[in-house]
Order: structure tokens, then sequence, then C-alpha cells
């Protein structure tokens, strides 16, 4: 039988006993939240008073770096970690493969007299060389230069790394080529927190605000996955190298009776959640809501929001925790954006906000000149979202998001901005000037008037928007669910750097009594220019897409398409004047990624190639020696009832066996050429004709797990 692994799977599963849940947590959370992080109180009970004092300044702060206190640090830092049982340290970083990055190295340093010591010093925690010639570099770096180096970023506290027999203190790192060029995501993401904290700092200062402190971006991001078997994942080759099913129907029960999302969670899962929830809170991450994603096996996670660094840096680790417990509990976690075609995928919902010393500046403030600042920042997101919508979706180009965001599937690959009825009556007001608004009985003139009060229910909110305000911050739902966040969050500072940076430039020349009448003039204008990026119905409808272009907004429905904005003088301006990118820096950054998504379609190509060929075919040929046989015997013993309808099934899989052949050939040539688009759509016809196979072929011989028993059983 060639069927073994996927039914053998399928009675190992049944087998299964344990699916009970525990008795509970044995330990409080008080007690070991943080536990294996180098958190303020850690540093606090391992550092010198004075060392400490500067550390925290330069993490609160954003202050310089003493280089005099990294010796103090690192001993600190070695001392607690191996209390910890830790015996390797490693520089972890984020590359432009978007995954994160660690070489371990162990604190042992041998001795002349054949002893050892544990060493860790201030140079080795400040500054490290990976052998990173691997990584992509989209041609920065050349071989002779090709070591780049990792360096310290003290915003982000370094954490322990458990493994069965030991642990490894990993130190949050940039990774940058020796002449100073970004090699990875930290680095520009600092780059673009400071361009906008500099840029809001200004427009808060035409507000009478001089915070001393930064102005800080916020990210919590909702994380969506889906669990299955191991025993089923082993069983399927594309999901182990793909991450996503090349083939397979969608079953006849999958999403419809919406009986899954915010469902019961089964005990199976919530054993699982429950480990990942405890490791996520030793590792300090602030673990917040759990629960049934609308697809079945599908789920979500999301954190409270933290400063943006560290969540992009703690969403990294989210998702590493998440793939490892999953195979403790004999489940694989699948964060690809697609991972089964028909139903639902999994996306990030990236919350973004501005944060000052004196609160969130995306909150409508509870009097007129608080108002006035909401509306300014408001305004400027506008701004920037309207006038980069094309670059923001190229932040989110990838294979795998191409599924979502292209297809049928939301949401659409149009960017526009929702702000609900409140809000946008509010903005229309503004753009009017004086003119009377029927809604709320009265114009809003800026810094003399208060908001209506804001519906901040979540049941009023459009979930089909791919950028909707949601009472205090911008949700973009179009991030994948593997990508890193650290790419649309860098371009959302710095386009909104560049929108603050406009509107102070005007505010700045302004003299104070005629504040109130010149903003409401400079809002008026940006409304009148980009109120085009604003839409609140619904985005999924065809509609849409029509009146999108009619408004001129950009839809750009694949990663190429997407990728190419970035090689726009538009975008190198951006990014070169705020100091977040340089010219080779993006241009590096498009070829990189471009690669990325070749290399994916071609794996994927293979792939399907390999499998129709070796598991499919041979599984239809079997199928119709079977009918064939069948017919002979019938006809042999002279019964002639059911032969012509064997007959026709038999001729229906011959036709599918020709068309999986045709394609096969067609997707071989186009795998050879290394010709994308024509893989993609080969793929798509091999594709037609197994899971036309599937429909047909006797269930006993089928190789792969299908759709139902992967989605349902577990
Ligand atoms: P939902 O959007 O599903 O209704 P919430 O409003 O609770 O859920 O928030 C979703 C995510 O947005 C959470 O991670 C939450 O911490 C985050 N969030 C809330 N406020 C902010 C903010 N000011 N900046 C960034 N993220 C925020
Ligand atoms: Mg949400």
């Amino acid at each position: 039988m060639g069927n073994s692994l996927r039914k053998l799977g399928i009675a190992n599963i049944a087998a299964r006993t344990e699916t009970s849940e525990k008795a509970g947590m044995e330990k409080s959370v008080l007690d070991f939240y943080g536990e294996d992080v180098f958190n303020a109180k850690t540093m606090r009970e391992y550092l010198p008073k004075q060392v400490y004092k500067k550390l925290l300044a330069t993490i609160q702060k954003g202050a310089m770096l003493d280089a005099g206190i990294a010796d103090d640090v690192a001993n600190a830092m070695r001392r607690w970690a191996i209390g910890k049982g830790a015996t390797h340290y490693t520089h972890w970083f984020q590359p432009l493969t978007g995954s994160t990055a660690e070489k371990h190295d162990s604190f042992v340093e041998p001795d002349s007299m054949g002893e050892i010591t544990l060493d860790f010093s201030g140079k080795t925690l400040i500054q490290g060389e990976p052998d990173a010639s691997s990584f992509p570099s989209g041609g920065i770096r050349t071989t002779f230069e090709a070591r780049g180096y990792t360096a310290w970023d003290p915003t982000s506290p370094a954490f322990i790394k458990r493994d069965e027999r030991g642990a490894t203190l990993c130190v949050p790192t940039a990774f940058c080529s020796y002449t100073g060029e970004a090699l990875d995501k930290k680095t520009p993401l600092l780059r673009s927190m400071q361009a906008v904290s500099e840029q809001a700092k200004r427009v808060l200062a035409c507000f009478g605000e001089r915070p001393e402190g930064r102005v800080v971006s916020t990210l919590g991001a909702e994380q969506e996955y889906f669990l299955i078997d191991k025993e089923l994942y082993l069983a399927r080759p594309d999901l182990i190298q793909t991450g996503r099913t090349l083939f397979g129907n969608t079953p006849p029960k999958h999403q419809q009776l919406d009986d899954h999302y915010f469902g019961s969670i089964k005990a199976r899962v919530l054993n699982f959640m429950a480990e990942v929830d405890e490791k996520l809170w030793t590792l300090g991450i602030p673990a917040k809501t759990r629960h049934n994603e609308v697809a079945p096996a599908q789920f979500e996670i999301a954190p409270m929001f933290e400063e943006l660094n560290l969540a992009v840096d703690h969403n990294m680790m989210i998702m590493e925790v998440l793939r490892n417990v999953a195979e403790k509990h004999e489940l694989r976690c699948l964060l690809h954006e697609k991972p089964f075609a028909g139903v639902n995928g999994s996306g990030k919902h990236n919350n973004w906000s501005l944060s000052a010393p004196s609160g969130n500046l995306l909150e409508p403030g509870k009097n007129p000149r608080e108002n006035a600042k909401f509306l300014t920042f408001l305004c400027a997101v506008i701004q920037a979202v309207d006038t980069h919508a094309d670059l923001l979706r190229a932040t989110v180009a990838c294979a795998g998001n191409d599924h979502r965001l292209g297809a049928n599937e939301a949401p659409p690959a149009i960017i526009s901005i929702f702000l609900g009825e409140q809000l946008t009556d509010v903005i229309e007001q503004i753009e009017k000037g004086s003119a009377k608004s029927a809604k709320s009985g009265g114009t809003l003139r800026i810094g003399v008037d208060t908001l209506p009060e804001l519906p901040r229910d979540a049941t009023d909110r459009n979930r089909t928007s791919p950028f909707a305000f949601t009472g205090n911050k911008f949700e973009f739902r179009a991030v994948g669910a593997t990508q890193s966040c650290a790419g649309p969050n860098i371009l959302l500072n710095t386009i909104v750097a560049e929108a603050l940076d406009d509107i102070a430039t005007k505010l700045e020349k302004v003299e104070k009594p005629n504040f109130n009448v010149k903003l409401q003039k400079i809002l008026q204008g940006i409304i009148k220019k980009h109120k085009k990026i604003i839409f609140n119905g619904d985005n999924y409808t065809d509609a849409w897409v029509k009146e999108a272009k009619k408004r001129g907004l950009p839809n750009l429905k694949t990663t190429p398409e997407a990728l190419k904005v970035l090689l726009s003088p538009k975008a190198e301006k951006l990014f070169a004047k705020y100091g977040v990118l340089s010219e080779k820096e993006l241009r590096s950054r498009h070829e990189v990624y471009l690669e990325g998504y070749e290399t994916v379609i071609a794996i994927e190509g293979e792939l399907s190639l390999e499998i129709a060929k070796t598991m499919i075919l041979p599984a239809a040929t079997r199928h119709q020696t079977m009918v064939a046989k069948n017919i002979i015997n019938l006809k042999e013993v002279g019964v002639q009832t059911g032969v012509a309808s064997q007959k026709k099934s038999l001729k229906l899989v011959g036709h599918l066996i020709d068309d999986l052949c045709g394609s096969a050939d067609a997707l071989q040539s186009a795998t050879e050429a290394g010709a994308t688009k024509s893989i993609i759509a080969e793929m798509a016809n091999i594709r037609a004709a197994v899971d036309g196979l599937e429909k047909e072929i006797d269930d006993q011989i089928w190789p792969l797990p299908k759709y139902g028993e992967m989605l349902f059983i577990y």
C-alpha cells in the first residue's frame, strides 16, 4: 500500500490518549514573569549603581551608550546567565532573510595551565563578528569584505534561550557591513524610530510641548497561525519544504458555519497555548489574548503593545516559541500566509501608534487643545499613507502574502484607510471649513471645539480595511503571518516623519495668535489633497476595486510589481532624507526580496512537479489498473451492469492523468528556464489536475493527507 504514512498517521492520532487538561499552573506568573530576561530589575541587582543608572538612561532616553560601562554590563550579564545554566552566548540578529540568526560561542576560555575561565568581555558584548558571508546582502558585501558585524542594541534586553541540556545568553544586535551599511531589519527600524521621534517633537513644540524624552512608536502585533498534527504534517512533503499545501481540495465543511471563531478551545490546543504563554511570560513577553480564529485549526495570539523595537523582537520570539512548543506537543505550527487554499490565510495585525511622554498621540483628547494635536497627527498619517500607499504595499510583499493580498482574500492589495463614520464626519467638517455639518449640528473649529465621542466598540469596526483607525492606533492588517513586522513599521515611521516634517515646517512660521486658524488651514489642505485614501465601505467588493482605480489608488497585485516601487526616485528620496536607508541599502533590499520571492516560487515549482509525478501519478495509475481489472473481471463473469459507468470514470481519470502529465512537462520547462510567471501558471494547472484526481481516486491509496484530515483531526 502506498498510503502508509497517511493512514498510519491517522491511526496514531486516534490511539493517542493524552488529551486531558493539566491541573493548572504550579506557580504564579507573578513569580516568574521576565525571569529569563536581563531586565531593569535584574540589572539593578547585578550592576554597580552608577553603571545601572547610565545603562537605564541609554535604554529609556535613547541616550548614547557609554562604552566605558560595557565591561561592567558584560560581567553582570555573564554572572546572571551562568547562574541560569547558560554555557553559551550569542549575538541575536535579524538578517534580510526575514528570520532570526544566531551563532553560539561558549563562555569557556582555556588558560595556559590547561584550566578554563568563563569569559564575556565588554568588547564581545558590544560588537560581534559572525562569519555571515552567506546572508543575503543584495550586493552590498563582496566576498573580500564579507564578514559584517553585529552591534549590541541595549534597548532590547538580553534574554536566555533554554534547551534540554543548557541555555544560551542571547544579546539582541543590529547587523551591519564593515562600511556601516545595514544588512538587517533592526538597523533601519531604529533609524526610523529616531526620525519619527524628531519630527513629532518638532510638531509638539508648535503646540508648546517640549518633552525631554523621545516620542516612541508602539506596536501590538496580533499573530495568526495554524496547528496541525505532526503525523499528518510529516506525510506532506509540501508542508515540510514550503510551509504550505501545494495540492488539496477544500473539504465540504470548512469555515462556513463560523463554528470555530472564538469557539471553546480544545484541551490539546489549550495545553499547547498554556505552555506558550508560560514560555513567553518567562521571556518577559506580555502575552495577553489567545483564541480560535476563523478557519478550522487556526488560532491567534496577541501580546500587549510595547515600544516598537522591543515588540518586533518579541514577535520574532513569539513565532519561534509557537513552533518549538508545537513540536513538544506533537503538533506543527504553520505560520505560512496561506497554508490551505480555500480557507482563510494567516496574517499579522500590526497595531501601530505614537506615544509622547504626555500620552498616546493618536488618542482623541478631552479638550480642544488635545484634540487639535490628535487631529494633526491623524492628518499626518492620512497624508503619509496616501502619498506612499504603494510603498506600504511593498513592505508586505512576499510570495506567501500574494495568496492573500492579490487573490480574493482580504485585505486587498489596494491600500486605503478606514476612519469610521464619526471621525470621517469630523474630517469632512474640517475640509469644508465653516460649512454646517448635518451630523453633528455644527462645524468643528480646531483648537476651539471638542470632538464628538468616538466609538471604541470593537463590533463597530470594519474588518475588511487594510489600514484601520481603531480608537487610539492604526491597525495595518496586510502584514503576512511569517513576515517580520520591521519592514512595515520602518516605512510607517518614515512616511509619518515626512508628513510631520512638512506640517512642522509650516507651523513653525506661525505667530501664536494665528495658530488655530493656520492649523485649521493646514489640515484642511491635507484633507482636500489626501482624502481619496479614506474608504469606510467593504474593501472586498469589485465595486471598490473599480472605485479605487477611479481615485487613482495603486493596486499592486503581485510581489514583483510591489517591490518595483522600492526603486522609485520617490522612495529613494524619502528613505535618504530621514537617514533610514541609503540608496545603496534600498537597492540591495529590493534585490534580496525579489530574489527571495523567485527562489520560493522555484522551490514550489520543483516540488509540485516531484509530488505530482512521484506520489500522485503512481496512485492514479494504480487506481486505473484496479478499475480496469475489475471491468475485465466483470466481463469474464458475463456481467455488463456497471461496466459502462466504470469505463466512464476510467476515462475521466485518464483525462486528468493526461492533464497532469501535460502540465508536468510545461512546469518542467518553466522551472528549467527559471520563468517565475510561467511556474506560477503551470503550478495552478498541475494543481487542478491533482485536485481533480483527489476527487476520483480510491481514498485507500491517496497518498497525501486531505484537508479535512489536517484541519479537523488533532
Ligand atoms: P482588537 O483590535 O482585536 O479589538 P485590542 O484593541 O485590545 O484588540 O488591541 C489589539 C492589539 O493592539 C493589542 O496587541 C494591543 O496591545 C494593541 N494596542 C493597543 N493600544 C495600542 C497602542 N497605543 N499602540 C500600539 N498597539 C496598541
Ligand atoms: Mg485587532
